[in-house]
Formats: structure tokens, C-alpha cells, sequence
């Protein structure tokens, strides 16, 4: 390839809205160009990384004996009201009307598709296992788009589903299917984890996700260092034991007024600071939309217990929103949210629980925390709009750093995480609902043992920037590279004897099968390469006269800081 017939545009500043350094690089570098909130156009450069991405992924999935294949993004509806998903998914999923005033959606993800695929072309156990996947387009309303393609709305993922006959096959497929991960995000150069996650309704262990290790990862992810335990926080938690911590539960034995407390008495009762506990009964946070006009509240729930008295729980006053909840008791106020009753320990239980806007909203701000009586409330307490939310959150959790791991064998580490890969047993859930069956061994109809396997396509650049870059710009791992490496001839047009080397060795690249780009648009040395290492091709080759003269050219990585000589016909050494 050569830049002149390819398309590169960067820029020097990142938008005001590129919150973390994978946005504002990949927003620089030109990869990506935002259309609308969470909607982007994947540029020429960044469209080669998904390309690579969705490779890698392809070849693997082909290894371990999955079949591509490719379902709509609009669907009907009426496959979507046959498992509830239709009407219980809540404002994620976009759902269009079309001319004769039929319901559709847009594909949040495929299992209705997928199982209604099942149902009519698998008859036999004999057909079985099959695991079908597709790289395709997702749409998901995302309440709070942002940092770029990390959390977008319209993203690409790899989904996979697989059936089986029974539940014993479907635990082989997804083994299968967690060793081929394994094989595609050890490809991708990254530091991961694989970490249990919460299996939700089904239970057991058939769950896990694939975090990649960043400080701006919205996830929490508890490990052991000593061992191969790693859980994500949630999954952590609800293996952890219940008994109260002890400097919780010492501080318990003192008795709180019911009705009084406020959150200074919740901060000196747990003996925790003040700062974790503006959280300390029913919060709200003030939306505001982008302009910073208030668009609505978000009510967050924490729930205390001990010898706290929860039976009544008011927000009384929300701070210029009088939003004026009361609630008679806990069940209640659960019911109305539709949480989750759960005991998570002494501290209790944090959960956005409701969203109320009227419209797009961005930002977050001014905590108000009502205790449970009226005017006992601390306003205007921020988390500070940087910080990754859950940061306090997990000062609130009942698994903290230092614990001893439940497998015994050290102590227990917090790391933050991103989300690039999610496996997951399903067991009949989707089969029942749908009444997907096949013939048993016996000829009589089963429903079929499934499992669910995504994988982040284009969340997976964003998070492999977050752990790759310098001030300079991004690095990328090879694998995913735009270009393996860059040419750049100094003064090509005043010099033909730097043309002909530069020509030469492109085409003895290419011809060797490495991705390669000459960069023959004529700039100046400096602001060329400030440009690669700004889109972050790992390996660059510099031709000048005087290194020529010498038989010599200049080889740097983007990891390195001096460029090194290398004789001309060596260059393809370092690409090892
Ligand atoms: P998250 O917890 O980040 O919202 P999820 O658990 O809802 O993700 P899954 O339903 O498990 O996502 O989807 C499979 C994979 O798709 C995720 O592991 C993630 O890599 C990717 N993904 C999910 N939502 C988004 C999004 N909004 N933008 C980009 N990628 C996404
Ligand atoms: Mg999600
Ligand atoms: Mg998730
Ligand atoms: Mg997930």
C-alpha cells in the first residue's frame, strides 16, 4: 500500500468529548470519526485493525469447529415476544416500526434468530453439536455511550451459539469454545484475565469473562496473584462469606437511631469514612443533558442492615427536582425498582435502580444522599466526573484487597478490567421458550442445550489502546496493527536513488507477505513521523541518502527510542 493511494487524516487535538486515551488517540490517529452519540464511521486505518480483529476471531472460531454464517439486523419482533425478550430488555433494545406498522428490532444480540434457525434445520441429535457464529453489526441504546468505540451504541461483535444435546455435550462445547478465547486473545498481544462471572438465573460455574487489564476499565476484577483465582466483583461477592467484617460488625454493636441517622452517623457507625458513605441510603444524582440543563434523575439504592432500621426510606427532596419518593417499606421500594433483594455483607447493597429522563443525558454530577428523615441530606457531593464510577463502589464492597482468596492460597488483588469477551452457558432457556427441539437418541423431542459466546469486535482496539500507547500516540500490538510497518523515504522527490530503495523494498515486503505502507506523500521527516506514531505502526524503516550511501537504512520499533542501522536487505529480521 501507498499512502498516496490510501487515506490518512490527523489531527493535533483530540474533541473536547474524548474522555480516555484510547477515544482521544483513535479520534487523532483518524481511525475513527464520530456520526452521532456512540455511532461512528470506522475510517480506512481503523477499518484494517477491525479487519485484523474480525481475522483472528474468524480463524479461531473456524479451528474450534464453529460455523459462520450471518443473521439479520433487523428483526422481527414477533421472535422477540416468543422468549419476552421484546418487552422485558428495557430501553437497550431499539425497536422500528416498519410501513404496515410491524414491530422489529435491531439486533442487541441474536439468540431468538439463532434458535428459530435451530428449531427448523437441526432435527437429529446426529446433527449435533453446532455451534453457529457471525461478526456482525449490534445495536444497543446504551444509556450512557461513551469513550469512544469502548462502550458504543452501533458496534461490531462476534456472537456464537451452540447446541447440544445434552448438558454434558454442552459443557464440551463450552470448553471448546473457552480454549479457543484463550487461543484468539493470546493472539491479540494483551494483558487479560479470564475471570468467573455471575451466571445469573442459570447458576453454576459456566460463566466467564475476558478483561483486558486497564485503569479505565469500567469493571472490577478480583484476583489472587498466588493462584489462578479471578472473578469479577459481582461473582466475587456472591461467593464471599456473609458474616459481617470485623471492624463492620464491632462498629455494629453500636445501636443507630432508627428514623435519625444521618449519613455522618451511617460514616462514624460503620466506621468508614465519610466519603464512602454519601451513599448512604437512597441517593439520586442529577442528570444533566449536554447543554447541563437538568434532564432528569438517577435513583441509586443502598441498602443498610444490621440493626439499621429500614422500614422507612425516603427521598424527601431531591435537590431542584422534588422528586418526592416515599416508600413504606424495603420489599417495597424493590418492588418498585425491581431490584434484587440480596444480602452483600454489612455495608449493603449499591445499585442504580431506576433512570428517570426525559431525554439524552451526558453527564452526571452533585450527588444528594438522603438518610431516612426529611432534611438529613448531604448535597452536592461529587465523584468527580474523571474518576470511573465504580472506584467507590468497590470501597463499599464486602471482597476487598487483602482478603484471603476463597481457593486459600494467597491474598486477593483488585484490578479495574474492559470487557472484551463473554462466555456463557444458557442451558434450555432460549430452546424452551422457543420450543426448539430436535430427536433424541431414544426419537423423542428434546429441547436443545445451548451456549452463548461473544466476543467485543470493536470494543476490543479502544481497550487494546488503553493498554498501549505513550505520549506520542498508540502501539500497536503487531496482530492488530493498521500496518505491520512504515516506510518513510526522506526527500523521495529530490533524490532517485531513495525512490528506487523505497519502491524496492516495499515491493520485497509485500511480496514476502508483510503489511506494509511507503509513505510517498512527500512530507516533511518530522511531521511524517509524528503521523505513524500517532496511528501507531510498530515497526518503521527510515531511507535516506546518507544512510544509502552506506548501504544502510534505519530501523526503529515504535517501543524504541533511537533508531538503529541495519544493512538494506535486513530489514525483515526485526519483523520476527
Ligand atoms: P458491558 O458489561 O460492557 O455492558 P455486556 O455484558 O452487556 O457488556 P455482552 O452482552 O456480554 O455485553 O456482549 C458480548 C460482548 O460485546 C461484551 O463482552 C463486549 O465486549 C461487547 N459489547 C457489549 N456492549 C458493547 C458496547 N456498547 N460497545 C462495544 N462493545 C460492546
Ligand atoms: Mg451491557
Ligand atoms: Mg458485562
Ligand atoms: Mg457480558
Amino acid at each position: 500500500m501507498k499512502a498516496s493511494n490510501f487515506f490518512v487524516s490527523t489531527y493535533k487535538e483530540a474533541p473536547a468529548d474524548a474522555e480516555v486515551v484510547s477515544h482521544q488517540l483513535m479520534m487523532r490517529a483518524g481511525l475513527i470519526r464520530k456520526v452521532s452519540a456512540g455511532i461512528y464511521n470506522y475510517m480506512p486505518m481503523g477499518l484494517r485493525v477491525l479487519h485484523k480483529v474480525e481475522a483472528i476471531v474468524r480463524e479461531e472460531m473456524n479451528r474450534a469447529h464453529a460455523v459462520e454464517m450471518s443473521m439479520p439486523v433487523i428483526q422481527p419482533g414477533e421472535l422477540w415476544q416468543e422468549t419476552g425478550r421484546f418487552e422485558k430488555m428495557g430501553a437497550e433494545l431499539l425497536r422500528v416500526k416498519d410501513r404496515h406498522e410491524r414491530d422489529f428490532v435491531i439486533q442487541p444480540t441474536s439468540e431468538e434468530v439463532v434458535t428459530d434457525v435451530a428449531r427448523n434445520e437441526l432435527r437429529s441429535y446426529k446433527q449435533l453439536p453446532v455451534n453457529f457464529y457471525q461478526i456482525q453489526t449490534k445495536f444497543r441504546d446504551e444509556r450512557r455511550p461513551r469513550f469512544g468505540l469502548m462502550r458504543g451504541r452501533e458496534f461490531i461483535m462476534k456472537d456464537a451459539y451452540s447446541f447440544d444435546k445434552d448438558p454434558a455435550a454442552a459443557q464440551i462445547s463450552y470448553q471448546t469454545m473457552r480454549q479457543a478465547y484463550r487461543e484468539i486473545f493470546d493472539r491479540f498481544g494483551l494483558k487479560y484475565r479470564a475471570v468467573a462471572a455471575d451466571s445469573g438465573a442459570i447458576g453454576g460455574d459456566l460463566s466467564e469473562e475476558f478483561q483486558v487489564i486497564a485503569a479505565t476499565g469500567e469493571d472490577a476484577i478480583i484476583y489472587c496473584p498466588e493462584s489462578d483465582y479471578a472473578a469479577n466483583i459481582e461473582k466475587a461477592e456472591a461467593l464471599a462469606p456473609t458474616e459481617p467484617r470485623p471492624a463492620a460488625a464491632a462498629a455494629l454493636t453500636k445501636t443507630p437511631t432508627p428514623g435519625k441517622s444521618t449519613c455522618a452517623d451511617v460514616a462514624e457507625l460503620l466506621a468508614i469514612p465519610l466519603q464512602n458513605t454519601v451513599k448512604s441510603l437512597v441517593l439520586a444524582t442529577e442528570l444533566l443533558d449536554d447543554a447541563g440543563e437538568p434532564a432528569g434523575v438517577q435513583i441509586w439504592l443502598l441498602l443498610l442492615r444490621g440493626d439499621h432500621d429500614m422500614n422507612e426510606v425516603k427521598v424527601s427532596k431531591i435537590e431542584g427536582l422534588n422528586a418526592g419518593f416515599r416508600f413504606a417499606s424495603e420489599a417495597e421500594i424493590l418492588e418498585h425498582f425491581g431490584a434484587k433483594p440480596g444480602y452483600l455483607g454489612p455495608v449493603g447493597l449499591l445499585k442504580p435502580v431506576k433512570i428517570i429522563a426525559d431525554r439524552d443525558v451526558a453527564v452526571l454530577s452533585d450527588w444528594v444522599c438522603g438518610a431516612n428523615e426529611v432534611d438529613f441530606h448531604y448535597t452536592g457531593v461529587n465523584w468527580g466526573r474523571d474518576l470511573p464510577e465504580p472506584d467507590l463502589v468497590a470501597d463499599l464492597r464486602n471482597v476487598v484487597a487483602g482478603d484471603r482468596s476463597p481457593d486459600g492460597k494467597g491474598v486477593l488483588a483488585i484490578e479495574r478490567g474492559i470487557e472484551v469477551g463473554h462466555i456463557f452457558y444458557l442451558g434450555t432457556k432460549y430452546s424452551k421458550a422457543m420450543n426448539a427441539t430436535f430427536l433424541d437418541v431414544n426419537g423423542k423431542p428434546a429441547f436443545f442445550e445451548m451456549g452463548c459466546y461473544g466476543i467485543g469486535v470493536s470494543r476490543l482496539p479502544a481497550a487494546a489502546v488503553e493498554q498501549n500507547h505513550d505520549e506520542r500516540g498508540i502501539i500497536w500490538p503487531d496482530a492488530i496493527a493498521p500496518f505491520t510497518l512504515v516506510i518513510c523515504p526522506i526527500a523521495m522527490d529530490r533524490s532517485e536513488a531513495v525512490q528506487a530503495a523505497a519502491e524496492r523494498l516495499h515491493a520485497q515486503l509485500l511480496a514476502a507477505g508483510v503489511d506494509v505502507i511507503l509513505d510517498d506523500r512527500g512530507g516533511r521527516p518530522g511531521a511524517m513521523f509524528a503521523d505513524w506514531e500517532l496511528i501507531g505502526v510498530p515497526h518503521r524503516v527510515v531511507i535516506s541518502e546518507r544512510n544509502l550511501n552506506e548501504g544502510q537504512l534505519e530501523y526503529q520499533h515504535r517501543r524504541q527510542t533511537e533508531s538503529q542501522k541495519v544493512a538494506l536487505d535486513h530489514v525483515d529480521a526485526f519483523l520476527r
